[in-house]
């Protein structure tokens, strides 16, 4: 694995003498983004950088133990902190996401920035505004990719079990546990992870089997009245409107992992989950083989991401975000049948 763009041995020299840096990652930060910014802020504090990270909007709940979280910066809770850090930041890493709109009003305060930025991500389509950039859409995750970047650094024996931890999470969160994007590269990562001592099970229950009632009731919902299916296009669908919002009082995160049980039917293979959240109607596109969700998600639904994997928003109505999407089904009847 290489870099880019931008050459290794002058961001080692850049990284040889204390820094201020600001690490952003993506909104509704998931595993990933937390994981991997928490990993190389932990990295670059060992080196004697003065590292902060900053997300534009809060993490899920269950991402709390992750060791360092709580210095995590919220654009939303704490705006003037969050872009001082990159106004008075020496270089900048940008993880996990692919464009500087997908960070709101931090892209802007970056993009004015001249000082170096690293892109390190693996969505597809990345957009061209780093001076390095580690972005490789073959990854499985962006905690992956920093393990590569440190290894390109030559400087793996400073990844501890705390870093670990950090890199672990992001790679268990965005593979499902290595049910998605592996590869043998991910399996020799993660193996260099364990030995640093990271408690693999320990990770996976505070990961996967933390859950509260609320949301086992949920997913209970979402899969009984909240669900529509659509066998001739092998699509499934489930809708959570802002009354449900309000019955369960559904909170950032309290939906995570719902879209992936529409896959679980071995006739469905391309699956969204549309939530009507204040202001805008977000949609999580999934999918199995050889459908791209991307291609649905940024042609339509402004957004973007993995092949199997994709985000999008609407501004329309919820009621009518539904009927759009029913009625993309018809159109892209040959892309959703194709096989493998
Ligand atoms: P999720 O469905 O878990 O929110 O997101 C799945 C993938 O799509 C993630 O990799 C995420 O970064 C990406 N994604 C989610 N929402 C958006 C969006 O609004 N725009 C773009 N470009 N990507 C998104
Ligand atoms: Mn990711």
């Amino acid at each position: 694995m290489k870099l880019n763009k931008g050459n290794i041995e002058d961001l080692k020299e850049l990284l040889a003498t204390p820094k201020k840096i600001g690490i952003v990652s993506h909104r509704n930060p998931d595993g990933d983004a937390i994981g991997s910014s928490l990993g190389l802020f932990h990295y670059l504090s060992r080196l004697g950088h003065d590292a902060t990270v900053a997300v534009p909007s809060d993490y899920p709940r269950f991402l709390n133990f992750l060791p360092g979280v709580k210095y995590v910066l919220v654009h939303d809770r704490d705006a003037e902190k969050a872009e001082k850090l990159f106004e008075e930041a020496d270089i900048i890493f940008c993880l996990d996401f692919n464009a500087l709109s997908r960070i709101d009003k931090l892209g802007e305060v970056i993009r004015a920035q001249s000082v170096p930025k690293v892109l390190v991500d693996h969505h597809l389509e990345p957009e061209d505004f780093a001076e390095f950039s580690l972005s490789e859409t073959s990854a499985s995750s962006t905690c992956e990719l920093i393990y590569h970047l440190i290894d390109l650094l030559q400087d793996t024996q400073k990844v501890d079990e705390i870093i670990g931890t950090c890199l672990y999470t992001g790679i268990l969160t965005d593979t499902g546990s290595f049910k998605y994007s592996t590869s043998p590269k991910l399996f020799h990562v993660a193996a260099a992870l364990l030995e640093t001592g990271v408690k693999d099970n320990e990770l996976q229950n505070q990961l996967f089997n933390s859950q509260t009632i609320k949301q086992i009731r949920i997913l209970g919902f979402a899969l009984t009245r909240g669900m529509r299916l659509y066998p001739e296009y092998r699509t499934g669908l489930i809708m959570l409107s802002k009354h449900e919002f309000k019955r369960f009082n559904i909170q950032r995160g309290d939906t995570e992992g719902i879209v992936n049980y529409l896959l679980k039917m071995y006739r469905i293979r391309t699956a969204v989950l549309i939530t009507e959240q204040n202001n805008i109607v977000k949609l999580s596109f999934r999918s199995k083989g050889n459908i791209s969700v991307q291609e649905i998600a940024s042609a339509h639904f402004n957004g973007g991401g993995h092949k199997n994997a994709s985000g999008g928003s609407s501004k329309a109505s919820f009621e009518e975000t539904v009927k759009y999407f029913e009625s993309l089904l018809p159109k892209y009847k040959d892309k959703l049948l194709v096989e493998d």
